[in-house]
């Protein structure tokens, strides 16, 4: 049998990838927490229509990246390739239209077939909130000031850029593709296969296009500030003065506009030069058609997501923490008790690592291998004293200690 891989844009997070995975989830909890956001945690695969309903028949998710399948009841299911739909879908199904705000976060597994490259992943991570039930522009201005404390808590935050955009309310929309489309339609010619569907179907879209000579002729093109109504442009000039307010630097970029099709108003990303092409590792936006999308009520919401992988590209490895205590049995006797003392020493807080098999030697390696403060050897001398010998693995000195003073003795390795 051939040496069985991961399937292609899978990875196994192990070791010091798998401490900077959570320490990522962690830290991003505890920043939500802080501004009142709950957790929620939705299936990881919803009814395919919960996306191609809302995500847009032309988006990128829709048309080339779903994992789609039959289940054995007949059912067309889909791998969710983002969070906020399945949340739309629980607020709905939930019967929670009269509890706003509705104020969460969440983190775990997306999936998209994309092409695997450094920070594309298929199977990859998000962390993300969501603020559900808030019209008013302060909304975005919290959501874009939790996603800068996320960024500042992994610090990476100087590492990146805030680009803002609002894609204006309908009217506006509306005005604005007219000008899009009657300037890209001087370019059919030009643009790429890609860019030349959209143009039919999504014109929008093509300001995201990231094939070379499209980004040369969207370079030159119309801009939306220039479409906005009165009260568009109010609510954007809402959020830049809230943000200005909170001291949150940002650029205007009036290219940027969400991948996925049901956001209007605000628009932003946290983008870095520190991992190469794929250098957004934060986006979000508001979204206040999806819920109706879906269904429900006109409700409105905003929020964000990040690329776990991409926040840990940027982020040093996790701290150890506490070092280990490595407990050493020798001979049966000596093995015997060896586990009960580490229960004890783990029952008092401390890192404690048996040796399972192999006496002194094999246990001192091991103990270096993994850093271990100290090592407490359990033996036939000790056991006659009813002690241990204590090796400071630091300084190598050593001390007898009774089994009852242990606890104690070791307190100072915490
Ligand atoms: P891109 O333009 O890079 O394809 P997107 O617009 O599809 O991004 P979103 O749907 O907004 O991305 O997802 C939010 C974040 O999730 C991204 O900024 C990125 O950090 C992360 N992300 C998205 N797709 C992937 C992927 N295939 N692999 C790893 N991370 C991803
Ligand atoms: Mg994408």
């Amino acid at each position: 049998m051939a040496k069985l891989q991961p399937v292609r844009g899978t990875h196994d997070l192990i070791g010091d990838d798998a401490r900077s995975h959570l320490q990522v989830i962690e830290r991003a909890r505890a920043t939500a927490a802080t501004y009142g956001y709950g957790p929620i945690e939705t299936p990881v695969f919803e009814f395919t229509e919960v996306f191609d309903r809302t995500l847009g028949e032309t988006s990128d998710v829709v048309t080339k990246e779903m994992y789609t399948f039959e289940d054995k009841g007949g059912d067309s299911l889909t791998l969710r390739p983002e969070g906020t739909a399945g949340i739309a879908r629980a607020v709905l199904s939930g019967g929670l239209q009269n509890e706003m705000p509705l104020k969460w976060y969440y983190a775990g597994p997306m999936f998209r077939h994309e092409r695997p490259q450094k920070g594309r992943l298929r199977q990859f991570h998000q962390i993300g909130v969501e603020l559900i039930g808030v019209a008013e522009p302060v909304a975005d201005v919290e959501v874009i000031a939790l996603a800068a404390a996320t960024l500042d808590a992994l610090g990476v935050l100087s590492e990146t850029k805030l680009e803002l955009n609002t894609l204006g309310d309908t009217e506006s929309r509306e005005a604005y593709l007219a000008a899009l489309v009657a300037y890209l339609e001087g370019f059919r010619d030009r643009l790429s296969p890609d860019s030349l569907e959209r143009l039919d179907r999504n014109p929008l879209r093509i300001l995201d296009s990231k094939n070379a000579d499209d980004r040369a002729i969207v370079a030159d093109a119309p801009s939306i500030s220039d479409y906005l109504t009165p009260d568009a442009s109010a609510f954007f000039d809402a959020v830049r003065g809230g943000l200005e307010d909170l001291g949150i630097d940002y650029v205007i970029n009036p290219r940027l506009v969400r991948g996925l099709d049901y956001y209007c108003h605000t628009a932003f990303e946290f983008t870095t030069v520190q991992i190469g092409a794929q250098g957004t590792v934060l986006a979000g936006g508001r979204y206040d058609g999806l819920i109706e999308m879906m269904g429900g009520q006109p409700t409105p919401g905003i929020g964000w997501a990040a690329g776990i992988e991409r926040l840990s590209m940027l982020t040093e490895p996790a701290p150890a923490g506490l070092r280990a205590i490595a407990v050493i049995g020798i001979g049966d006797a000596g093995e015997k008790t060896a586990l009960k003392v580490a229960q004890e020493l783990r029952q008092s807080g401390l890192i404690v690592e048996l040796n399972y098999r192999g006496g002194l030697k094999r246990g001192l390696r091991r103990a270096d291998k993994i850093g271990a403060a100290a090592a407490v050897f359990i033996g036939e001398d000790e056991l006659a004293r009813d002690g241990a010998t204590v090796r400071n693995l630091d300084d190598g000195s050593q001390t007898d200690v009774a089994l009852a003073d242990l606890k104690d003795h070791l307190a100072e390795y915490r």
